[in-house]
Order: structure tokens, then C-alpha cells, then sequence
């Protein structure tokens, strides 16, 4: 007789399958990117500029594998036929020219203004499958050449971190490259059934910091902050642990993602189902502070906050798969508090990420309309294991 667990996640994947079938047709043009924007971020003791590029890509092979992580709606903004090597040099060559950036006529743009490259591909940047090999090279030999880019950021599953995919950059660009890996959580009902990330073993993830740290790449974890099932306290708590793992690991950096609602996510669905809540801000804080009083790094701790940063779209909204004007890769709903108090404490958030000062979040004063509401959620509890919750809630029993 199949286990809960095995129940569970069965239901998970069926559901998730049921979701991405209602995707409408994803025609995108390949030579252009499907996003361009810039923010601001902290390196070497400042702020600077930061350019995030993200390819219009074949897409993460996890969704093709086991129909890809519950809170991930990257799919909508991928390609229904793989990306060419030759389209994504196109692409690249589109941003350094200038060509697929909104830019009015006086302007100049130059992307040696932007000390940080954020390269991502809606998936893995290290998977050949999605990233040609021969594409990746001559992407980061190109970056070589840019002498003001003085940081780059790429995404991968922790299992496309092998040497040979490692060398392929090294080779050609001898520079800081981030390597960003989605860890999620250090509980396995949490990661298996809850993210459905299919990261079961998690020596993968700290092998793949050993050999990041091997070719002398900086190592970063994304830790989700509340996957759907679980109560906000089991959240916060299990951001803490993960992170803390990470830093314990090995990890450089961590960056800690509110889970945001995409379109044709789990997360979503079952927001829509009444079954699930974002977070709220005062729970990303007490998470960071969690992790800080763990991890104590005389102040140096590089612990960033995903998604929350003062974007200028340089390009984008290219909306085909929405149907829509909206980009398809922007989240409709982000983590939050009350109308009274949302606004700064995202402001706390943005500036604690461009200055790594993380009392600017530690000194944000209670709310008086939500902070008591926000503590009442803290104290719900679920008896019920996470499998029962899964089966109870999309098996209906
Ligand atoms: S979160 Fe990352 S690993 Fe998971 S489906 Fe999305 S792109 Fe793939
Ligand atoms: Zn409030």
C-alpha cells in the first residue's frame, strides 16, 4: 500500500500538471530577452548598479522532468522549442549593443556601468540542455571583456554543478561568478512535497558548494520563505534552519524568497482555493533576525532578500503568454502587511538589500493595526503531518 508520503506527492504532481495544461501557447520572440532591468545591490562596500538580464530561454528541465517546483511560474515565460546557441549570442549581443533595451534616442547605453550582472535563464544556467554549452562560453567570454562588470550572478540546480560545467566558464572568464542554487529546506517532506523540488539527497547541494568553491565561484542558496501547507510559524522556523544549514555548509550568501504568487503555480492555485497565504513582512524579518542571531558574522553576513528592489524595466512585457500587457514572469501578488505599514517596511527591506545593513528591518516599529493580527497567525497550529495535510486538501479526503 502507497505511503502517505507517496500519496501526497502523487497528488502534488498530478495537480501541478493539471495547472501548467493552462498555460496558453507560448510564442516569444528568441532573439530577444524577457527581461532587462536594473536595480540597485551592495558589492565591495557599496551600492552600485546592477543590470538583470534574463535570457528567453528553453527553461528549467525540471518542469519537463516532474512538472517543476510548486511556487515556480517560470514556465510561462519559457520557449515551447529550445533556445539555440546562436539565439541567446543574439540576445546577448541585444543588451551590450542596446538594441532590445527601451532606451530614448539621447541616450547611451553601456553596460560597463553596471559592476553587477545578474545572467539568468529561467532555470539553469550550468544545465546544457537548457544552456548550450558552447552558448554559456561564449556568453561569459564576451562578459571578460567588460572591464567594469565586476561581478556576475547565474542560476543552477545544484545537480548541473559539475566540473566540466564549471570549466566551461572558467576557461574563458576568470572573474566573480555567483553560482545561486535553490536548497528551499533542509526538511525533506518540506522540499519533496511541499516545493516539489526532486532535490532528495541533500549532499548534491553541499557537494556542489565544495566543487563551486573548487573553481573558485562564490556560492549562493535561495531558501523559500513559506511553501504552501505550512502554518507561518513552521515557515519561519524552517527558513531559519535552512539558511543556518547553508551558511553551515559553506554557502557565501543567502538569499531568502518570500514566496510571491505567479501565474499557474500550485501556490497560486491554491491561493485561489482559499488554501494559502503569502507570507507576511513581520515574518521575513523575524526570519532574518532568526538566522542573524545564528549566524553570527561580526556584521559581514551577506543575506539578501529576494524580490524586493527598486527595478527600472529596461525591457520586457513582451506578455504573449499572458495574453496580457503584464509581463509574464512578474508575480501579481508579493509578501505583505497591512495598507498602513507595507510601504516602509518594503522600503526597510529594498534599502537593507542595497546596504546590507539589516537593522534598518530589526528597527522597523510594530504596526498597531497588524502587528496583533500578525501574532494571533503565529500562534495557529496544525497537528496533522504534511502528507495528511496534502492529501486532505487536494485529495479531499
Ligand atoms: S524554482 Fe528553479 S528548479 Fe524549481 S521549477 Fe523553477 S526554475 Fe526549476
Ligand atoms: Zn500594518
Amino acid at each position: 500500500m502507497a505511503s502517505d508520503f507517496d500519496k501526497a506527492l502523487y497528488l502534488v504532481k498530478e495537480r501541478l500538471k493539471q495547472i501548467r495544461k493552462q498555460v496558453p501557447p507560448r510564442r516569444f520572440d528568441k532573439k530577444k530577452p524577457a527581461e532587462v532591468e536594473i536595480n540597485k545591490f551592495w558589492y565591495d562596500g557599496k551600492t552600485v548598479d546592477r543590470i538583470m538580464l534574463v535570457l528567453r530561454s528553453t527553461g528549467c528541465s525540471h518542469y519537463k522532468n516532474k512538472e517543476g517546483c510548486s511556487m515556480c511560474g517560470h514556465y510561462d515565460g519559457t520557449t515551447e522549442t529550445p533556445v539555440t546557441s546562436a539565439e541567446y549570442i543574439a540576445q546577448w549581443k541585444s543588451v551590450v549593443n542596446g538594441k532590445s533595451l527601451n532606451l530614448n534616442k539621447t541616450e547611451r547605453f553601456d553596460i560597463n556601468n553596471f559592476p553587477v550582472l545578474c545572467l539568468y535563464n529561467l532555470g539553469s544556467f550550468l544545465n546544457p540542455e537548457e544552456v548550450p554549452r558552447d552558448a554559456a562560453r561564449k556568453m561569459f567570454e564576451s562578459i571578460a571583456k567588460f572591464e567594469g562588470i565586476k561581478k556576475v550572478i547565474i542560476e543552477s540546480r545544484a545537480e548541473y554543478v559539475t566540473k566540466e560545467n564549471l570549466e566551461n566558464i572558467r576557461l574563458v572568464n576568470n572573474g566573480n561568478i555567483e553560482v545561486g542554487m535553490g536548497l528551499e529546506s533542509i526538511n525533506y517532506e518540506i522540499r519533496e512535497l511541499c516545493h516539489h523540488k526532486n532535490l532528495p539527497d541533500l549532499n548534491i547541494f553541499s557537494n556542489a558548494i565544495d566543487l563551486i568553491h573548487q573553481y573558485d565561484f562564490r556560492a549562493l542558496a535561495y531558501v523559500n520563505q513559506k511553501p504552501p501547507f505550512l502554518t507561518e510559524s513552521e515557515a519561519i522556523n524552517d527558513a531559519i534552519a535552512t539558511a543556518v544549514f547553508a551558511y553551515r555548509a559553506g554557502v557565501d550568501a543567502v538569499s531568502i524568497e518570500p514566496t510571491s504568487l505567479q501565474a499557474h503555480s500550485l501556490t497560486d492555485h491554491l491561493h485561489q482555493m482559499g488554501q494559502y497565504q503569502v507570507p507576511w513582512l513581520w515574518s521575513v524579518i523575524k526570519a532574518i533576525k532568526g538566522i542573524n542571531e545564528k549566524i553570527n558574522q561580526n556584521g559581514s553576513l551577506d543575506l539578501r532578500i529576494g524580490g524586493y528592489f527598486n527595478e527600472e524595466i529596461l525591457s520586457g512585457s513582451q506578455g504573449v503568454a499572458s495574453g496580457t500587457e503584464r509581463n509574464e514572469l512578474f508575480p501579481h501578488t508579493t509578501s505583505g502587511n497591512c495598507n498602513h505599514c507595507t510601504d516602509r517596511v518594503i522600503e526597510a527591506i529594498k534599502e537593507s538589500n542595497r546596504t546590507y545593513n539589516l537593522n534598518v528591518l530589526f528597527n522597523e516599529k510594530d504596526c498597531d493595526y497588524c502587528t496583533p493580527i500578525w501574532k494571533e497567525a503565529l500562534k495557529v497550529k496544525d497537528s496533522r503531518s504534511i502528507p495528511r495535510r496534502i492529501i486532505e486538501i487536494l485529495g479531499g479526503k
